[in-house]
Order: structure tokens, then sequence, then C-alpha cells
């Protein structure tokens, strides 16, 4: 079957420009994912195949000697970007630079860990580059002659196994789970090339999210959302980091702690260890207070076991209300600063 059959509207790939295989990296603090480490080895087994070499993708912001790592494990080059811009996690200001760098270098794979992160990116990447994904693959390997990956994942239940593969388009995109491959042994004597790429250089990212600023750093002090008895969730209704900033503020006054929606880590508001849902963390304090959320079942699902739900929102039917306790009606911002002001004064008093 012709890919203009299956996709009229997708452009064709020329096949043969695609070259080389390709891991994405993914770190945070300082420290890369195991699961990325364990995709260096199996690309390498991959390439060797195919007689490619393995190149490693690393973006971020004060890398510095982090972007060696993946030459001590195997891979054969480095590409990498650093800059202030990719210092908080986007999905898809991520993803577009991803694309611009596939783009440019026409690699035939790439493999992502299925990780948090990784699940999430992959398909941005995919969709973009028009490509397809197979997603959690629990095995890997590569046609000698057609170069397709074959890519092997559980289905209906786990009772088969499905081969997935590619024919039509390039690059094959897959994520896999972290473990299923070993964690090749890091040597540090292995050389390998590093190239640095620039924002500058490359088209600019959809969206032009360059502006974007780091994270609030106001919450390291304050414990982890699923330790605290007293957790302030900040919705998309904050409309930004200095709303967050007042209600870390009225966390910190309360002795609880600050959590998010899935909007707000997304935006780079707060870290994403502190999303409250689904895909996120699920939380059972004695209070909590969302503030500007809205109450999608997807997070409603991370915190419907909380003993006091309170709810500040400006619209009368949002629907976290049904799941309320108490509610209240108004702009965030006043309803806020009424509180700080009432716990200060109670504070004088006592
Ligand atoms: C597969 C999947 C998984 C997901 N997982 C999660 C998850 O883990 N956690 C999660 O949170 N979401 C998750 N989502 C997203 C979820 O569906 C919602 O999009 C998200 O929860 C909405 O976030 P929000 O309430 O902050 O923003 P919005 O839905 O945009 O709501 C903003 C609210 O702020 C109110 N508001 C606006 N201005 C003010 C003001 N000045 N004062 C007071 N209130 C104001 C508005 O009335 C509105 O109710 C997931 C979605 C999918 C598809």
């Amino acid at each position: 079957m012709s890919s203009a059959r299956i996709c009229p509207e997708w452009p064709q790939v020329n096949k043969s420009e695609y070259k080389g295989i390709w891991v994405y990296i993914e770190h945070q603090n300082g420290v890369i994912k195991d699961g990325s480490l364990q995709l260096i080895g199996k690309a390498r087994e991959l390439a060797a195949k195919i007689n490619v070499d393995v190149s490693a993708v690393m973006i971020g912001h004060n890398l510095g000697d982090l972007v060696k790592e993946p030459i001590y494990y195997g891979a054969d080059r480095v590409i990498y970007i650093d800059d202030e811009a990719l210092s908080v996690y986007i999905p898809h200001l991520y993803a577009s630079v991803i694309v611009n760098l596939v783009n440019k270098y026409k690699p035939e794979v790439v493999l992502f860990a299925a990780t948090k992160r990784g699940r999430e990116l992959a398909p941005y990447v995919a969709n973009t580059l028009r490509a397809g994904i197979t997603a959690d693959c629990t095995d890997l390997d590569i046609d000698v002659k057609t170069r397709d990956l074959d890519q092997v994942r559980p289905t209906y239940g786990g009772n088969i196994l499905a081969h997935i593969r590619t024919p039509n388009r390039r690059p094959q995109l897959a994520s896999v789970r972290p473990n299923v491959f070993p964690t090749p042994p890091r040597d540090t004597n292995r050389k390998g090339e590093v190239i640095r790429e620039s924002l500058d250089k490359l088209p600019k990212p959809n969206g032009s999210l360059l502006g974007v600023k780091p994270v609030i750093k106001g919450d390291s002090d304050l414990p982890p959302v699923e330790k605290a008895d007293l957790v302030v969730v900040a919705g998309r209704g904050v409309a930004g980091p200095e709303g967050v900033k007042l209600l870390i503020e009225l966390a910190k006054a309360l002795g609880g702690t600050i959590g998010g929606s899935k909007k707000v880590t997304d935006a780079g508001w707060l870290p994403a260890d502190r999303q409250i849902g689904q895909t996120g963390k699920t939380i059972r304090p004695t209070v909590y207070i969302g503030v500007g959320v809205s109450g999608a079942i997807q997070h409603i699902f991370g915190m419907k076991e909380s003993k006091i739900i309170v709810a500040i929102n400006s619209d009368p039917n949002a629907p976290i209300f049904e799941y309320a306790d108490y509610g209240i009606v108004g702009d965030y911002r006043q309803v806020v600063q009424a509180l700080l002001e009432t716990l200060s004064s109670m504070r004088k008093t006592n």
C-alpha cells in the first residue's frame, strides 16, 4: 500500500535522505534518566546492523559536562542546544526544537524513553513530523534490507505481541519502556563528537515561547504535595507566575504546600512534580484549596479523597464547586489577599 493512499494530504518522504539512529536524552536536575541511557545501548545494536551512527540529542539549560555522558554510554555523537529559553520543560516548545533538529539532520530512527515526559513529548514530535509513533515498546529490531524498525509491543491486554513497522515514513519514532534493556557500562575513555546547535540557527519554535521565564522557585522550601496536610493548588485562573507566587505566600501562611493543575505545570509556572491529577500526583490532605482550578475530571481524580475541599473560582458554574465542601465565588486576588490579611491580623492578636 502506498503512503499516498494512506494519507494523501501528507507530503511524500524520500526515505534515502534519512540516516542514523537518534536517542532523545531526557535529564532532570543534572541527571540523565536511566531509560535514555538504556536506549543508547539498544541503539548501538541496531546501528551496527545497518552500519550507521548513534546520535544523542539533548536540550536544556546549563548542561555543562552532562553533554559528554551519552558518549560514555555508547553514543558516537551528541547534538545539543543549551539555551535559557529551554530551562523549563514545556512540551510543545521542546517538541518544536526537536522537530527542527530532525528536519536539519534527518535521522531514520528517533527513540524516546517512555517516561512521563517521553510519553508526552514523542507524540508531539511525531505528529508535527507526520511520522507516526509506536508508544511503549518492549523490544526493537531492524530489518537490514528495508531499514524498517521492528517495533514490538504487547497488545490486547498483553496476550499478543504486535510487531509494528513504518515502511513509508521517515523518521521512525518509538518510545520504549524504561528497564526493558540494560544500562550499558559507563566508559569515560570513549570519544565522540559533540555538536552545539543554537536556537538562533534553527527556525523559531512554534508558538515563539522563547521568552518563557523559569519556574517560580519560591516553592523549593515547601514540602512535596503528597506529604502535606494542607495543599493550596493553583489553576490556570491565577493567570501566571505572579499569581502562583501569591498562592505560595498563602500556602506558607497556612503551614501547607503548593500544587498546581496540569495547565499550570505545563506552562512552567510550577515544576511538574507539583502537578495534581490523573497524570500527576494523587493527594489526600486534610485540606485542599483549589484556586482558579476549573475541576476537570482528570484533576479531580488526583484530589477527590481530600477531607475538606475548598474552591475559589470566579465562575459560579465551575465544576469544582460540585466537589467542594466550601466554595468562594470571586476573583482569586481579592479572596486570597483578604485571607492573607485575616491570617496576619490573627497572628498579631495571638
Ligand atoms: C490524558 C489527560 C490527562 C490529564 N491529566 C491532568 C492532571 O493530572 N491534572 C490536571 O490538573 N489536569 C489534567 N489534564 C487536563 C485537564 O483536562 C484540564 O485541562 C486541566 O485540569 C484544567 O486546568 P485548570 O483548571 O487549571 O484550567 P482551566 O480549565 O482553564 O480553568 C481555569 C479556571 O480558573 C477560573 N478563573 C479564571 N480567572 C479567575 C480569577 N481571576 N479568579 C478565580 N478564578 C478564575 C475559571 O473560571 C476556570 O474555572 C489532563 C488531560 C488529559 C486529556
